[in-house]
């Protein structure tokens, strides 16, 4: 398996493979830095032999081990990139648990997962990601201190996403302020893909700020929820990329922008929830600038997720304020990232990518680094 020559190695510090026969435990837990911290990034449970579920793209093809250590490796860098543009102590690190979780995922694998992560003594801290639910987070916490996201937990908060809607709405206003120079989101049209967790709260504060939702789901009661709160326009799930709009906002899977839908995108702004928006990163938000669309880094706009852990990471009780202003800064690092993309001529992916660079470059390094 190329691991060291793979680019995304690049930099990693550590990358650990798991197996535990009794429980048919392979796994791999990835420490792309700890620069800044512990690294921090879920647990991601697919079966990356086959290709069945809706996912985004790059994972959805993935048919081999070999994919597994290259989404392992992509993610964990991704995790770090995230922690520290969000400002947090918190270097990147992400695990994959390679089957199907239907199958495979008993409290026992679970159990052997955690024994893995305990063994690296807080260099990692996992977390819940696709194929992941509490309940099999709760069982590797049995065998692991080093676990943040539990429901109930002394330091826990509970559902992040309630957070990670307040920062994609403080990215989605920066990005209006700087796109169309308005102060406030009054009167503008967001195209909201996906009512869920996220979308759902995302759109509560656009409507109390005056904004006109279009909304989109594949799930009638999450439709019906958005309606009861307020007033919505609903179309269809293939039309609402291309409704007449100010933001488009990707608020379900990954990989929603793609070669088909990009071309039918009218909205000025792209800010979302979504990991992964863009099908081929690095290409499609340089594609994005030149039409004139400004793209929120989906790792930087939906931060707010890691943001309300770092205090379980830490064992602090969380600050609500503290946390607020950290989420609401969230709108202050996107729009560096803009005013930098412009004067560069260069997308607001790869700014945001060498802006991550340079403060865990400029990071004093960790015993274990
Ligand atoms: P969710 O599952 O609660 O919501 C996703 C919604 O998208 C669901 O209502 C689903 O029915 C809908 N959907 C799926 N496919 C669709 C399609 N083709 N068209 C329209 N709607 C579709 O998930 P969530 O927690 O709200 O997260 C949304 C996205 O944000 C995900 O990509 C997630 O990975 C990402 N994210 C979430 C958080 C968080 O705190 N929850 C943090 C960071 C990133």
């Amino acid at each position: 398996m190329p691991v060291f020559d793979s680019p995304s190695f690049k930099d990693h510090e550590q990358v650990v493979f798991c197996n535990d026969a009794a429980t048919g435990l392979r796994a791999i837990i990835a420490v792309h830095s700890t620069a800044l911290g512990p690294a921090a990034g879920g647990c991601r449970f697919w079966d990356y032999s086959r290709n069945h579920m809706q996912a985004p793209v790059d994972v959805a093809v993935s048919r081999s081990e070999q994919d597994a250590v290259y989404d392992v490796l992509r993610l964990s860098r991704g995790m770090s990139y995230k922690n520290a543009l969000a400002g947090l102590r918190l270097g990147g690190g992400k695990a994959v648990i390679i089957g199907d979780p239907k199958k495979i995922g008993t409290p026992e694998l679970m159990r052997a997962f955690g024994r893995q992560i305990q063994r690296l003594g807080g260099t990692y801290y996992t977390a819940e990601d696709v194929g992941i639910s509490p309940a099999m987070l709760a069982h590797a916490a049995e065998t692991t201190d080093y676990v943040s996201g539990l429901e109930g937990g002394a330091y826990g908060k509970g559902d992040p996403s309630p957070s990670t809607a307040l920062g994609i709405y403080a990215g989605l206003k920066a990005a209006v302020k700087h796109r169309l120079g308005k102060d406030s989101v009054a009167g503008i049209t967001v195209a909201v893909q996906g009512a869920g967790h996220v979308g759902q709260h995302l759109i509560n504060y656009l409507r109390n700020s005056g904004a006109n939702i279009i909304v989109t789901d594949i799930v009638e009661s999450n439709i019906q929820a958005v309606l009861d709160t307020g007033p919505a326009e609903v179309v269809a799930p293939e039309a609402i990329h291309g409704m007449a709009c100010d933001v488009f906002s990707p608020c379900a899977l990954g990989g929603g922008l793609n070669a088909r839908t990009l071309p039918e995108i009218k909205a000025s702004i792209i800010a979302g929830a979504a990991n992964n928006q863009l099908e081929t990163e690095g290409v499609q938000d340089e594609e994005l600038r030149q039409k004139g669309i400004l793209y929120c880094p989906d790792y930087v706009i939906n931060a707010g997720g890691i943001i309300s852990l770092e205090s379980e990471i830490y064992k602090e009780k969380p600050n609500p304020d503290a946390i607020q202003e950290k989420l609401l800064q969230i709108g202050d690092t996107l729009t560096n990232i803009f005013v930098r993309s412009d004067r560069e001529a260069r997308s607001t992916g790869r700014v945001a990518n060498e802006m991550a660079e340079e403060i865990i470059r400029a990071a004093v390094p960790s015993d274990n680094s």
